[in-house]
């Protein structure tokens, strides 16, 4: 008898913990204090999810995300990621998952200033060239590849742009183009909207929510529910642990973005009933 494998989840998490000690490296016993900001968390998540973790301010969200971007390790658990188990790495190896398995997006978009769209985006191919047995990109295959993901986000008419002549929104297209350059196993998005008005926070969530129709996974930290509720899956800590994983509204950010276009046009025409146009008598 035959049997379809099951697939590996991307992301794999079991009895996550983390602990900061405080009082200086010598503090022993009652001097010790030991601040526990993940108390054994369990946390899966397979290829095409799009997952928005919530919580509290202090329940453990960006200890979370460090540990999910492989920027630092727990102190127990186990992390497997696209099936490699981060937790025996090395630093070497360390650096390589964040690289190439991971495509981060920021709050404040993180991109270098004197350098174009196109240059930003094709940043994170040069590191392939440090890497053991890959054969990095030449030239025209780097440009190509940055070109395509603009195009992803939309933004291939404003590839030569500088990061100051382009508005918020666009800046975090490029930092999204970015971040799926090299292909990686999932996005990370730490507060992708919070730096953006409503406008452009609901085309950064359709966007998102068009690349995770076309298969990409991405995890995303948000305080709020508006925006996760355009994801898929939500997951809330509460000290430390996880509390709650349920569905998410899956709300259509570009249906809503077409709407708030539209009432916004109708209030400035003042064609809304009872709303007089402005300047009107
Ligand atoms: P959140 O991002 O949800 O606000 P954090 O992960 O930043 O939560 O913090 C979780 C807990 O761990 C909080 O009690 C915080 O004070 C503590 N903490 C976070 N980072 C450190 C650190 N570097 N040293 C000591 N305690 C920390
Ligand atoms: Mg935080």
């Amino acid at each position: 008898m035959t049997s379809i494998p099951t697939p590996a989840p991307v992301i794999r998490m079991q009895g996550i913990k983390r602990e900061y000690r405080m009082g200086g490296r010598h503090a022993k016993g009652d001097d010790a204090i030991v601040v526990r900001a993940l108390r054994g968390l369990d946390f899966s998540a397979g290829a095409g999810e799009f997952v928005s973790v919530m919580g509290p301010s202090g329940s453990g969200k960006s200890t979370l995300m460090n540990i999910l971007g492989c920027l630092d390790k727990p102190s127990a658990g186990t992390y497997t990621l696209d099936g490699i188990e981060t937790s025996e790495s090395d630093s070497d190896t360390f650096a390589y998952i964040r690289n190439r398995k991971i495509g981060f997006v920021f709050q404040s978009f993180n991109l270098l200033a004197r350098t174009t769209a196109l240059e930003n985006v094709e940043l994170p191919m040069f590191y392939r060239r440090r890497e053991k047995g890959v054969k990095p990109y030449g030239t025209r295959e780097r440009r190509e590849r940055a070109r395509a993901a603009l195009r992803e986000v939309g933004l291939e008419k404003r590839m030569d742009h500088y990061p100051s002549q382009l508005s918020g929104g666009q800046q975090q297209r490029v930092a999204i183009a970015r971040a799926i350059v090299n292909d990686p196993a999932f996005i990370l998005a730490d507060e992708p909207t919070g730096n953006l008005d409503s406008q452009m926070s609901l085309e950064i969530m359709g966007l998102f929510q068009q690349l995770n129709r076309r298969g990409k996974t991405i995890v995303m930290v948000t305080h709020e529910p508006e925006f996760a509720a355009y994801t898929k899956r939500i997951i809330t800590l509460r000290d430390g642990t996880l509390v709650s994983d349920v569905e998410g509204e899956g709300r259509d950010a570009g249906r809503e973005l077409a709407r708030w276009k539209s009432d916004n046009s109708l209030l400035a025409d003042g064609k809304i009933p009872g709303v007089p146009p402005e300047g009107g008598a």
